[in-house]
């Protein structure tokens, strides 16, 4: 019998910690599998899925830029992943690809459990509409942001995320180059590659408070060009996205295998606080 095969899909995808997160919690729960990181360019993404199947494949996490075509060939999908459009989560079962999106719930768990924030009745600004964008933006409508604004460098992507959520009361889109025009923010979440192309933020400082809260969905030298920002503007809390990352891989473990995982060692060990179980690249 071959061996039952799990991993994250990307492209790039060298840089992910899916590997060692998965491994963690396989140790900590006595699971046995294989998890490792499979390069596919967008035109080939299909073909490596059929051939990990081939080779044992039984689930598979999805990173950019593939969520949006993960979903597309997924013939179940979860509710979230449906109001998302795109999938992070795939499970083969019947012979068919399952897609979950377990970004969203991620975000929200590490903000308000983890770094105990409160999410409900912030004004909320998102930066992007990616594949990350779309799994964390219905999960943030329902935390109880009072309004979700969606801007994007391509505004198409805007108009349509906010099509998908359906909530023309709470959710919109802006153009990037009014952001000086919009008001201010309780919550700003960056959710661009940006800072992978090296690129500098230079966003207004009216769209925040001594009282914002700043996340960057990015973690590790990608977070630090809109953590700085963030800093610079004077907001109260900044927070990266190593607990994100954290969180939805251990919601798609327990999907996958059963068991929750304790994500909180996991998630102190990738900190650095303990380089025994997790150490860096
Ligand atoms: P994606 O689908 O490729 O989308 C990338 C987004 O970034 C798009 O909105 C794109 O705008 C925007 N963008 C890229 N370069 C830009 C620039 N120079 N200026 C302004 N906007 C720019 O990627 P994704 O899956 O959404 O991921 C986005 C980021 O979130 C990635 O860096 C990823 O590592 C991170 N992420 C973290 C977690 C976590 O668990 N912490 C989970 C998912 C993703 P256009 O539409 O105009 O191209």
């Amino acid at each position: 019998m071959s061996t039952v095969r799990y991993a994250v899909f990307g492209h790039p995808v060298s840089h992910s910690l899916s590997p060692r997160i998965h491994a963690a919690f396989a140790r900590q729960t006595g699971v046995s599998l294989a998890y490792t990181a499979i390069d596919a360019a967008p035109h080939a993404f299909v073909a490596a899925l059929d051939r990990f199947v081939g080779e044992g494949g039984k689930g598979a996490n999805v990173t950019l830029p593939l969520k949006e075509a993960a979903f597309a060939i997924c013939t179940r999908t979860s509710d979230r992943a449906r109001r998302a459009g795109a999938v992070n989560t795939l499970s083969w079962n019947d012979g068919q690809w399952h897609g979950d999106n377990t970004d969203g719930i991620g975000l929200v768990r590490d903000l308000t459990g983890r770094n105990g924030l409160d999410l409900r009745g912030r004004r909320a600004l998102m930066l992007g509409a990616g594949g990350a964008a779309r799994g964390v933006a219905p999960a943030l409508l329902d935390a109880g942001v009072s309004e979700l604004i969606v801007v994007n460098r391509t505004p198409e992507r805007a108009d349509a995320l906010i099509d998908a959520m359906g909530e023309p009361d709470r959710a919109l889109s802006r153009y990037w180059q009014d952001l000086g025009d919009i008001g201010d923010f309780g919550l700003i979440v960056n959710a661009t590659s940006a800072a992978r192309g090296g690129e500098d933020f230079d966003l207004p400082f009216t769209l925040t408070t001594p009282r914002t809260l700043a996340v960057d969905l990015n973690y590790g030298e990608a977070a630090i060009p809109f953590l700085a920002w963030a800093k610079a503007a004077g907001c109260r809390d900044a927070v990266d996205g190593l607990g994100m990352l954290v969180e939805q891989a251990a919601e798609a473990f327990e999907a996958w295998h059963g068991t929750r995982p304790d994500s909180d060692t996991v998630y102190a060990a990738l900190r650095g606080k303990d380089a025994l179980l997790v150490t860096a690249d």
